[in-house]
């Protein structure tokens, strides 16, 4: 049997080096537990990034992905397939939007939406250099459309130029959107809750502020539910329990669970009066055994009541943090939105912390420098919590 070690030397030999990833290779995974190759065992409340929703190795899924490939995995968008409309009609549902676009990622989700924005605007009045506002802190993918809306200098810098036409304003700050908007603005992009920025969730003022904006200056208002949606928050997609609907929403990461996929959605207006045949596509986006994977997922989330068990368990959760918040004097706050939860590190390098889970066993991530990012799995019990509490105490 090989080790950890071993695999890592080979993977550097051949992989390249744009990650500096923890030093364990993971094999197989049951519940909300990984195993490496060496077989240690981890409590995961990372989830792949926030991916891994119902847990590993769920039978059923497992089941009707297997059965999916027997059939087909692939034919491509010149055809139909049974798959990608079950799919979207779960998803329309859930969102109470109108038209979906499948992608194979988010940072594609993201470039759909940005496309979307633009031939809004363009069908408009034909003028092709129209503005988006997006926030500082956000991240919206890694893709040089993406990467464009992405507030963090860091990312984009060694990238210029990029595409233009894209100004930011603080996040949870109306003023500063208004100071942004000209009579060029198209579009408004933000994460509902910020995730790799720091774990910030949108104020209730600030959301409900701008859905207002947009609809008084016909600007489109897309979310980028990426990370906060498929029922993270306690509700399916975090807006609703803000009560605003979006243009355009963007999803991918526990949209299939696993599978890589993504989409953009669209509401009746902006799918009327924005891409048509030959403004987009992708060979891949609608694949079969993906769509396969988030139609199962929608029908798992029912059975299983996900949303009534995320509401149920975050109170738990969130005394636990708060408890942790209380007792150490460098955890500084909590922050977050049901199941997506940050801790506020000052003065502890939150690098070192989350080495140190690692080694206890516990699978922790992080994010906006010095935030401890909780994002687990959405079936995770109390007892979970409990030993997860006790690892990281041991990493403090
Ligand atoms: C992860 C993430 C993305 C990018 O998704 P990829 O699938 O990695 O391309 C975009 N937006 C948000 C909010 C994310 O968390």
């Amino acid at each position: 049997m090989m080790c950890n070690k071993e695999y890592i030397d080979r993977a550097e030999q051949v992989i390249l080096h744009t990650y500096n990833r923890f030093q364990i290779v993971l094999e197989k995974g049951q519940g909300v537990r990984l195993y490496d190759v060496e077989g240690k065992e981890y409590l995961d409340f990372a989830a792949g990034i926030a991916v891994f929703a119902l847990g590993y190795n769920h039978p059923e899924y497992s089941k009707t992905l297997k059965e999916q490939i027997d059939k087909i995995i692939h034919t491509s968008n010149l055809y139909y397939n049974v798959p990608m409309t079950e799919a979207a009609e779960k998803l329309v549902k859930a969102t109470g939007l109108s038209k979906v676009f499948f992608t194979n990622s988010g940072t594609e989700a993201i470039e759909g939406a940005i496309k979307v924005a633009r031939k809004y605007a363009y069908l408009k009045d034909g003028s092709t250099d129209h503005e988006i506002i997006a926030m500082n802190h956000s991240f919206h993918g890694r893709s040089l459309g993406a990467l464009s809306v992405t507030g963090n200098p860091h990312y984009q810098e060694p990238f210029k130029p990029l595409i233009g036409g894209i100004r930011f304003a603080q996040f949870n700050d109306l003023e500063s959107v208004k100071a942004q908007i000209t009579e060029k603005t198209c579009a408004v992009i933000m994460e509902t809750v910020q995730g790799e920025g720091g774990i910030y969730p949108a104020t209730e003022e600030f959301l409900q502020g701008v859905r207002k904006l947009c609809d008084e200056k016909d600007i489109l208002l897309v979310l980028d539910e990426i990370q906060c949606g498929m029922g993270r928050t306690g509700s399916m997609f975090a807006c609703q329990s803000y009560g605003v609907q979006p243009d355009v929403m963007t999803c991918a990461k526990a949209l299939g669970c696993g599978v890589p996929v993504g989409a953009f959605v669209l509401n009746e207006k902006t799918a009327n009066a924005s891409l048509v045949p030959g403004d987009h596509g992708t060979t891949y986006g609608g694949n079969p055994l993906a769509c396969a994977a988030v139609s199962k997922v929608f029908d798992i989330f029912e059975q299983e009541h996900i949303l009534e068990h995320v509401q149920k368990i975050t109170p738990y959760l969130e005394e636990k943090l708060d408890e942790l918040v209380d007792k150490y004097e460098f955890i500084t706050a909590r922050r977050g939105k049901g199941l997506m939860q940050g801790l506020v590190l000052e003065g502890k390098p939150v690098g070192d912390v989350v080495n140190k889970a690692l080694e206890n066993g516990l699978l922790v991530i992080s994010a906006g420098g010095n935030v401890l990012r909780l994002v687990p799995p959405l079936v995770i019990t109390e007892k979970d919590v409990d030993e997860m509490i006790e690892k990281l105490e041991k990493s403090l």
